[in-house]
């Protein structure tokens, strides 16, 4: 059977959703703010609802809130060929980070609808909850949850600012669902997403062929060193938590460039983006620094190797400026590859479609990352305007957006259609 089809979604259509969703939690510079588990997010997941429900799709929720709309196959007893992506954004987000997928999902099903297709196997679009992780600070909660990779009771128990907890928020809107909240008999899950970076756009291509996810390591470190007087302290007897850390975050600096600096396309990455100093006066040297440090890299040997080195060299560091640090590793996870004969689907259908593409691998975390854990999956990814995301002035091109919803019909219907074994 072919992978790629001459049935056509609609372009206009999916712009015209991606707009109707985008006005639920618009903020006036053009950004939306949906931030999940809230009366914003219980508008958009309503919605969506009535969306789905008026091409006949059956909804489901489970136990955190992911929302499942299914359209029987010829087959119904075979397992379900998921897609979809999340609904809630960032506070100053854009229109598309999630949104695309979702959207695009329905542009996939209302297709199937509009031409009467019947898949073999079911297919079910999937809008997962929390996959920001800007309330609860648990990105990818909802998917993370139902791959098993966070235990419920716990994720149920994490609270917001105002102490109100996950479990708490969900049965809130409504959305505390009855199905438990764990992998089901799934045949594969497919994630349209833009690519949030500049990569395809500076290569100029149309479609990011996204063949795995980086390994990270995240670091919480602590840097003591002593308060004492700016004006009468001698350099000698310093012992500067700030001017410390600020030569340890050089030293991230520095190992992620030794892996790509010409191009890029070159691999590694490492950020610290988050500095606490104490006690912050402007003439008092500071005692105590907090920070987190975060590595990413496709190949998991390098992460590794970041992991036995970067400690050790840090550590250094503030012996050397007589400091005493403290590093805790808080999240660690390996490279995620996508599955061959998934990723296989997406290359030919956006081969066959005739759409310029890169191979890459995913520099963010998705849903995506925690469904391969425990199923087939694969990601297509599309440029966004110089890269920005996580801004309201995210942006994209009705085509771009056509372009790879296009490439996840084909995808799906291919999977959806093949012949069982
Ligand atoms: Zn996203």
């Amino acid at each position: 059977m072919s992978n790629s089809t001459n049935y056509r979604i609609s372009g206009t259509r999916l712009w015209q959703g991606l707009m109707d969703i985008a006005e639920i939690g618009a903020t006036p510079k053009g950004g939306v703010k949906r931030i999940t588990l809230t009366d914003v997010d219980l508008k958009g997941r309503n919605q969506f609802r009535s969306w789905c429900e008026e091409i006949g799709l059956t909804v489901r929720v489970d136990s955190m809130g992911n929302m499942f709309a299914r359209r029987p196959g010829r087959d119904d007893t075979r397992p379900p060929v998921m897609f979809g992506s999340h609904l809630d954004s960032q506070p100053t987000g854009g229109k598309f980070d999630g949104a695309l997928g979702v959207m695009a999902g329905l542009e996939v099903m209302r297709t199937l609808h509009d031409l009467n297709i019947i898949t073999e196997a079911p297919v079910e679009l999937v809008n997962w909850t929390d996959e920001e992780g800007t309330r609860f600070g648990r990105a990818m909660m909802g998917s993370g949850v139902w791959a098993g990779m966070f235990p419920e009771e716990a994720v149920k128990a994490l609270t917001d600012e105002d102490g109100i907890t996950v479990g708490e928020a969900l049965a809130g809107i409504g959305y505390e669902g009855t199905i438990p909240a764990a992998p089901f008999a799934a045949d594969s899950f497919f994630e349209l997403h833009i690519e949030q970076g500049p990569i395809l756009e500076q290569a100029e291509k149309q479609i990011g062929i996204v063949t795995g996810a980086q390994a990270q390591i995240w670091y919480e470190a602590i840097v003591t060193g002593q308060d004492s007087h700016a004006g009468t302290t001698p350099p000698i007897a310093r012992k500067d938590a700030l001017l410390t850390a600020a030569r340890i975050i050089e030293l991230v600096n520095n190992i992620m460039r030794e892996t790509g600096q010409s191009s890029i396309a070159d691999p590694g990455r490492g950020t610290v983006g988050r500095l606490y100093v104490l006690p912050n006066s402007p003439n008092v040297i500071p005692g105590e620094v907090r920070f987190t440090v975060d590595f990413r890299h496709p190949i998991d040997a390098r992460i590794v190797e970041i992991s036995e080195r970067f400690p050790q060299e840090a550590d250094a560091i503030a012996l050397a400026n007589n400091c005493k640090l403290t590093l805790k590793p808080v999240f660690r996870v390996k490279e995620q590859p996508f599955d061959e004969t998934c990723v296989g689907l997406v290359r030919s259908a956006t081969e066959k479609l005739g759409f310029s593409a890169l191979e890459m691998v995913s520099g963010a975390g998705h849903d995506a990352v925690h469904t391969a854990t425990v199923m087939p999956t694969a990601m297509i990814f599309i440029p966004c305007k110089d890269g920005l995301s996580h801004n309201e002035a995210e942006s994209i091109e009705p085509e771009q957006a056509e372009a790879g919803c296009q490439v996840l019909f084909d995808a799906v219907l291919a999977r959806a259609n093949r012949f069982s074994l």
